[in-house]
């Protein structure tokens, strides 16, 4: 089961949130504020994150930009939730290391879709990863044999 981590002030977004995605099969843990968002992105562990940009304490911006340099979180991906519909938006966000973006209120349908494409990505990635740990596979530098 993937788990995903919600950092979310807004009381009726993550409860509603939450409840969505638990329906769909998902386990979710829920952060307040971005330092909290931080904490329990090394504690607990997610799979992925879904990040409010206006979050007291550290905005979602600033948490996104740590966590993306911390070598214990940098491979999480973060998706943005943000009510700004202004253009340059989603730059911004590329630019603060979020994987995706998605415009408030949310969209459930897409943001599954968005969830699921990054998940999948995720597994790819860490499978590429163990390979490059395990060095070149064997046909790669075999000398043919006679
Ligand atoms: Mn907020």
């Amino acid at each position: 089961m993937s788990k995903i981590l919600i950092v979310e002030d807004n009381e009726d977004n993550w409860q509603i949130l939450s409840r969505r995605l638990r329906r769909r099969g998902y386990d979710v843990v829920v952060a307040r504020n971005g330092k909290q968002g931080m904490d329990m992105a090394k504690t607990e562990k997610p799979d992925l994150i879904l990040m409010d940009m206006n979050l007291p304490l550290v905005d979602g911006w600033e948490a996104t930009r740590l966590l993306k340099k911390s070598n214990k979180t940098r491979h999480v991906p973060v998706v943005a939730l943000t009510a700004h519909a202004m253009s340059g938006d989603r730059d911004k966000c590329i630019e603060a290391g979020c994987d995706d973006y998605h415009t408030k209120p949310v969209e459930l349908t897409r943001l599954l879709e968005q969830i699921e494409a990054l998940l999948a990505k995720r597994v790819e990635d860490l499978r590429a990863a163990q390979r490059a740990a395990t060095g070149p596979a064997p046909s790669g530098e075999a000398q043919p044999t006679a």
